[in-house]
This record gives structure tokens, C-alpha cells and sequence, in this order.
């Protein structure tokens, strides 16, 4: 019985292996037709200063509009894109709409912050990356001082030398860089030292347990102390709470990020945020 009960067990994983790979095969073939279809969007979400409010920047993040299945969120179909290779097509997309978007506010007269924007490795790894920035940033007309890029602690754990190069060239031209979801990582701090990063973005999983998490205030205090003697800006990702900003505030954190002041929001809403040019957080 037991050969019996093993075969079974094989015949159940080796139909739910294949309805795995179908369903992503599946997945590859709706988001190439998404990027056609136009069916990606990019939502913006505020980054204020700690003290008053002030709205900073704009970190764009996108949503996939699937026809049947509604909105897709990002760590559903970022992994599979970045597997596929489709990630270079949809970050230069989500780069060129990012600014696009700021250019259009400014024809309206609107003051814009800089908008941020995520860069997966792999995005890196395939082509021509930083070529491809200055392009889409020479074709959009967008001051580069204007445009931030997303990097992960992996991408800086590959330090290729020509790849340091173009990231200083891209900083000479204007553009700025941050490291998210910084602490998640295993980057060193000699690899940080060698890009011309300005901006460190503590991680949400940090943020969560503060204030009362002896661990996670330990490791917040002493991120912002090390980015301060750097001479690097902070950012403190996915507050939520009023005692969370109390906290950082106190701990000297410039910059905030989290629904607490705003969650991603379309063009429009970000447009009336915009003109009010600060955002007051709860009491
Ligand atoms: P991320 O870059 O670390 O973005 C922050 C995520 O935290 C966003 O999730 C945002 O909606 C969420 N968040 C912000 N404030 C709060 C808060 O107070 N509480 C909580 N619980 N969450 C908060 P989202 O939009 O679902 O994006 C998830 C991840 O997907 C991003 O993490 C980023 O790694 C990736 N992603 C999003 N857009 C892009 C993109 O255009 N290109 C690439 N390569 N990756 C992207
Ligand atoms: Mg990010
Ligand atoms: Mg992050
Ligand atoms: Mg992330």
C-alpha cells in the first residue's frame, strides 16, 4: 500500500507542477500582452519631510488593470517578468509614463517633486540599463535632478566597474539613487560607499515594530545614525501609526513614507496633494 500511496502522492505533485507551470506560462504570455494593451498604470506615492509634511517625492509603483482578473499587484507579477526578461520592456515603460507624468504637471505650472522609481536587477543584468535612462530622460525632457532610481542592496552586490561608472555618470547628469528596503539585504557597506547612492530607505519590516520592538528601534536608530555620518539622506518606509512618527522624528528621520500621510494614489489625487504642497498627518 505504501508503493501504492507514493505513487499517488507523485501522480498529485506532478499535476499540480504542471498546472503550476501552465498558470505561468499563462501569466508571461497576459503580461506581454498587457505591455501591447496598455493595461499597466502607475499609481504615486507621497514621501514628506518628518518635520512639517512637505511633500519631497513621488515614488511611482505600479498596478496591472488584467481584464479579467482586476488589479494585479506588483509581487504578483514582478518576480515572473523579472524570470521572463519582460522586466526591461516594463521598467523602461514604467520610467519613460514616471516621467512623462511630471512633465505634464509642470506644463500645467505645477511644482513637482522628484519622482522615484524601482529597478529590478534584472533590469541590470540584460541590456544597456543606464543607456537607456539617459534616453528616456533626453526624449521626456525631464530634469534629471527630477528622477531617483530604486536600487536593491543585490544590484550593488554585483559591482561590475563599468556598471559604477555609468551609475556616476548618471549622477553627474542629475540623477539620484537610493537603496530600498535597506537592512534586507546583504550589502556591504564598502559596496554602498562605491555608488554614488544619497539616499538610504529604511525597510517596512523594521518600521512595523517600532516604537515598542526593542530590536526593530535598535536597528532604525542606528540605520539613520550610520546614513547621518555617511552623509546620506533617510527615509523610513511604511509608517502607519502616529507613534511610529513620533518615534522617528525623535530619532532624527528626515523623510517618511507610509499610509499614515498617504497610500499610492492615482494622478489625479496626487494632483490636489500636489497643490496643496504638504500633507498633515493625523493627530
Ligand atoms: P517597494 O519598492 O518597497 O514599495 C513599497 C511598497 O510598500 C508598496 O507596495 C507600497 O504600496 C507599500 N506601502 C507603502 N506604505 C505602506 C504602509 O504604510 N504600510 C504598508 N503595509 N505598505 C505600505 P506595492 O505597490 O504593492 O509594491 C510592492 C513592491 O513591488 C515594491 O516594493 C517594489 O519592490 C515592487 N514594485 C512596484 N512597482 C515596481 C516597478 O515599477 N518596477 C519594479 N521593478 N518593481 C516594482
Ligand atoms: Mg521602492
Ligand atoms: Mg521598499
Ligand atoms: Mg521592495
Amino acid at each position: 500500500h505504501a508503493k501504492d500511496q507514493g505513487r499517488n502522492n507523485w501522480q498529485l505533485y506532478n499535476r499540480s507542477l504542471t498546472a503550476e507551470t501552465m498558470a505561468r506560462i499563462r501569466l508571461e504570455n497576459d503580461l506581454r500582452k498587457g505591455l501591447e494593451r496598455d493595461e499597466f498604470r502607475l499609481l504615486y506615492q507621497p514621501q514628506v519631510r518628518a518635520d512639517d509634511g512637505t511633500i519631497v517625492g513621488l515614488e511611482a509603483l505600479i498596478r496591472w488593470q488584467h481584464p479579467e482578473h482586476g488589479v494585479v499587484s506588483p509581487a504578483q507579477f514582478i518576480p515572473v517578468a523579472e524570470d521572463s526578461g519582460l522586466i526591461v520592456a516594463i521598467g523602461d515603460w514604467v520610467l519613460r509614463t514616471a516621467c512623462r507624468q511630471l512633465c505634464s504637471w509642470q506644463a500645467t505650472g505645477l511644482e513637482t517633486p522628484r519622482v522615484a522609481v524601482n529597478v529590478s536587477a534584472r533590469q541590470l543584468r540584460a541590456h544597456d540599463f543606464l543607456g537607456s535612462v539617459a534616453a528616456i530622460i533626453a526624449e521626456t525632457g525631464i530634469e534629471p535632478g527630477q528622477v531617483e532610481l530604486e536600487l536593491t542592496e543585490s544590484i550593488l552586490m554585483e559591482p561590475e566597474a563599468r556598471r559604477i561608472d555609468g551609475f556616476h555618470r548618471l549622477r553627474a547628469l542629475g540623477v539620484h539613487f537610493s537603496i530600498d528596503d535597506f537592512g534586507t539585504g546583504y550589502s556591504s557597506l564598502s559596496y554602498v560607499k562605491r555608488f554614488p547612492i544619497g539616499m538610504l530607505k529604511i525597510d517596512q519590516s523594521f518600521v512595523r515594530g517600532l516604537p515598542g520592538n526593542a530590536d526593530d528601534a535598535g536597528i532604525t536608530t542606528a540605520i539613520i545614525a550610520m546614513a547621518h555620518s555617511l552623509g546620506l539622506e533617510v527615509i523610513a518606509e511604511g509608517v502607519e501609526t502616529r507613534a511610529q512618527l513620533d518615534f522617528l522624528r525623535r530619532a532624527n528621520c528626515q523623510k517618511i513614507q507610509g499610509y499614515l500621510f498617504s497610500r499610492p494614489r492615482p494622478p489625479d489625487e496626487v494632483e490636489q496633494l500636489l497643490r496643496q504642497g504638504s500633507i498633515r498627518p493625523p493627530p
